[in-house]
């Protein structure tokens, strides 16, 4: 079954479709501007990425501008809507009504509604996304892929904040965690690796892009993570904050006569990396500006590694050990040097980088040398793969 995976944004629309049985993704692409102007990014397996101006004042039109794609005589990859078998979306916040994926329904819809205002940004654009493929695509299944759902096994003593309880309960002020499709499918990466059960193992995923967690797998289930309440919280990452005294808050705003809107555009947009630095908030640009001696560069990308192996510490704490630690997304795959450099700091863990084998690009592989007591993992995450499961366990009937 072929199986259209969709992560909607506000303005944006990314798209893979990929073939279940063979898991190869079939085409994949981009809807930018939507409502501005627009422009789709079209891929098809093996073929050019091509770029072309196309109107899209909502994301109707971007959608029928996929589906003309997939389905066109010469570049397209099916020859008709007939060949997409469901459609699987990446919905940022499922709050503490979702545990796990499910097939959208009029209640459904109604429930990830209600988590709007948890994720006000994401929220309401992943639903115009479920909408327009019911309306385009009338009679092909819906799924929800939830970014919160792996965590909610974690425990109250990781998700409760300290303050007063009540908020908890009259406002869902908690702990929710974010990227959890992607520590899950990394979690059971690892556990594939090692030839174990994932019940057998106690993990550490550090998912290090552009957005940054770092989620302790005790035994298959999330116990805690670095982002809390929204994705601002934990580690420092491209230009978000991570964890700050929340006291800083109020003295910035009184120094720099800002609202607390302002404040958050701050925290959000021009902290982390971006911030510290004052150059870029991409880890590439920072490498090499830190090379040529540019000390605020190194300043940042020191802070961001010193984050990381702090947080391993604290999830081996949690998990009364850990088994091994896995590093994925875009720093945690391609930088050797933030490996070495975290990686630096976990020897008390019994956990040795084997600097040969950190060196390698490409696939996934253990870079703990052979008598490390601590495995140490570089997997390739695949967030739209591990939505494409989910979607097909759904819609055939099985569990995700
Ligand atoms: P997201 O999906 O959160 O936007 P990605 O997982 O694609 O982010 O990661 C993007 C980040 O990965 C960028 O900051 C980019 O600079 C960084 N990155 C990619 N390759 C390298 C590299 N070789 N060295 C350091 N950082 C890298």
């Amino acid at each position: 079954m072929n199986i259209l995976v969709i992560n909607c944004g506000s303005s944006s629309l990314k798209y893979q479709l990929i073939d279940s049985e063979t898991e190869k993704v079939l085409a994949k692409g981009l809807c930018e501007r939507i409502g501005i102007d627009g422009a789709l990014t079209y891929q098809p397996a093996g073929g050019e990425k091509e770029k072309s101006s196309i109107p899209m004042p909502t994301h109707k039109e971007a959608l029928q501008a996929v589906i003309d794609a997939l389905t066109d005589a010469k570049k397209g990859v099916i020859s008709s809507l007939a060949e997409i078998g469901a459609v699987g979306h990446r919905v940022v916040h499922g709050g503490e009504k979702f545990s796990a994926s499910c097939l959208i329904t009029d209640e459904t819809i109604k429930a990830i509604e209600d988590c709007n205002e948890l994720a006000p940004l994401h929220n309401p654009a992943n639903l115009i996304g479920i909408r327009t493929c019911q309306k385009l695509m009338p009679g092909v299944p819906n799924v929800a892929v939830f970014d919160t759902a792996f965590h909610q096994t974690m425990p109250p003593v990781a998700y409760i904040y300290g303050l007063p309880y009540e908020y908890y309960e009259k406002y869902k002020i908690r702990k929710y965690g974010f990227h959890g499709t992607s520590h899950r499918y990394v979690s059971l990466r690892a556990a594939a690796m090692l030839g174990k059960k994932p019940e057998d193992l106690r993990v550490i995923v550090c998912h290090l892009g552009n957005g940054a967690s770092v989620c302790a797998v005790n035994r298959g289930k999330s116990v805690d993570t670095s982002m809390g309440f929204t994705p601002l919280d934990g580690l420092v990452m491209g230009t978000r904050s991570g964890s700050i005294d929340p006291a800083i808050i109020d003295f910035i705003g009184k120094k720099e006569n800002l609202d607390f809107d302002g404040v958050n555009e701050i925290l959000n947009k021009k902290s982390g990396l971006l911030g510290i630095s004052g150059l870029s908030s991409d880890g590439r640009d920072l490498a090499e500006a830190a090379e040529k001696g540019n000390e605020r560069a190194q300043l940042a990308l020191d802070i961001f590694r010193y984050r990381v192996a702090c947080y391993i510490g604290a999830y081996a704490a949690a998990m009364n050990g850990v088994d091994a630690i896995a590093f994925t997304a875009g720093i945690g795959e391609n930088s050797e040097n933030m490996r070495t450099s975290v990686c630096s700091r976990l020897t008390y863990l019994g956990a040795y980088l084997d600097p040969q084998a950190n060196e390698m690009h490409g696939q996934e592989r253990v870079i703990s040398t052979p008598d490390s007591k601590v495995k140490l993992l570089m997997i390739p995450t695949n967030e739209e793969l591990a939505i494409a499961r989910d979607t097909l366990a759904i819609v055939s009937g099985k569990e995700a």
